[in-house]
């Protein structure tokens, strides 16, 4: 039988059910939040988590994986709120949301020490809690696989090796970074099944996406919605000729929807979206406009939703 650490504590990988595998209940920066707080409305971050995740239990999701790690103001508390408040669980993750900085902690620490660091985080709780962490999370963005990146990811591998839990890498199909992360990932050792490309389907070649696939990890179609870095149409195209492919069993499909994000002023959100930046982007908009097309074009059947929303989420998981 395989677990899951959730913030209701461990439950069944069947348990699970309906899941959505990359949203945040809130994205912000925890350094700029604890120095300046009253730029932060924590009711207002709160309603807007809420509303987001009870629309998607709408749908049926019973689940929410939350990727919020360091950098990104992660507060396992926060997310046991909203599960508290809307009925759908929430699984948190520890790691390192970073294209390349790191406070001086971390830079004048090797990846072994880092690593202890997170695995206190899957074996202890997570800021105090009795709450673990269900899986790792790093980055490589436009600046590549720098060292301080490499050292983030090499840390999680000794992390998952340690301890079972998977990883989540964000990554950039522009800068073509998969392919470096999941060299380092299995020369650690960790199990292909174990590790997760996110943010694949922002890429419009699909032999990138096969070329990952074919090395045994999950790819992420993960930002339905983030117009800026691909429209929605080219995203369904590239998920509707991966299933037609049968790889149903090494793909997940998700928003990477931020409840609240504080990357912009509030008033710049409008301005993206009217200049055709993101477009419907919410924790629902695969169900309103993804999967019925995906079923329409005959490549997402019963059997196929079950795979990619409820059993690869369980078995990428599941420890
Ligand atoms: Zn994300």
């Amino acid at each position: 039988m395989s677990t899951v650490e959730t913030v209701l504590g461990q439950v069944d990988a069947t348990e699970l059910g309906l899941t959505l595998i990359h949203e945040h209940v809130r994205f912000r920066d925890e350094a700029v939040a604890e120095n300046w707080p009253g730029r932060y409305d924590e009711a207002a971050e709160f309603a807007a988590a809420t509303e987001a995740v009870s629309a998607a239990k709408g749908h049926g999701v019973k689940t929410i994986v939350d990727p919020t790690a360091m950098f990104g103001g992660r507060d396992v508390r926060f997310m046991k709120r909203v599960t508290d408040a809307t009925g759908v669980n929430i699984v948190p993750c520890t790691g390192i949301y970073s294209y390349d900085f790191l406070p001086h902690y971390f830079e004048n620490r090797d990846a072994d020490m880092i690593a202890a660091h997170f695995v206190d985080d899957i074996e202890r709780g997570v800021q105090g809690t009795e709450m673990k962490a269900a899986f790792l999370k790093c980055a490589a963005d436009a600046a590549g696989v720098t060292a301080n990146v490499e050292k983030v990811h090499r840390a999680c591998a000794r992390a998952s090796l340690q301890t079972g839990a998977p990883v989540m890498a964000h990554s950039m199909p522009a800068a073509a970074t998969g392919p470096r992360q999941v060299d380092i990932f299995l020369e650690e050792g960790v199990a292909p099944e174990k590790i997760q490309i996110a943010h694949c389907g922002d890429s419009d070649d699909v032999e990138y996406i096969q070329a990952l696939i074919d090395r045994g990890v999950y790819v992420g179609l993960d930002r339905y919605g983030l117009e800026m870095y691909r429209p929605i149409g080219g995203r369904n195209a590239i998920a509707a000729e991966l299933l037609r492919r049968g790889h149903a069993e090494r793909v997940v499909i998700s928003q990477d929807y931020c409840a609240t994000i504080d990357w912009f002023p509030a008033e710049a959100i409008p301005q993206i979206e009217a200049s055709g930046g993101i477009r419907n982007w919410s924790m629902t908009l695969i169900f309103e406009e993804v999967i019925p097309w995906l079923r329409e074009q005959g490549v997402m059947d019963d059997a196929v939703f079950d795979t990619v929303f409820v059993r690869n989420p369980a078995r990428w998981l599941g420890r």
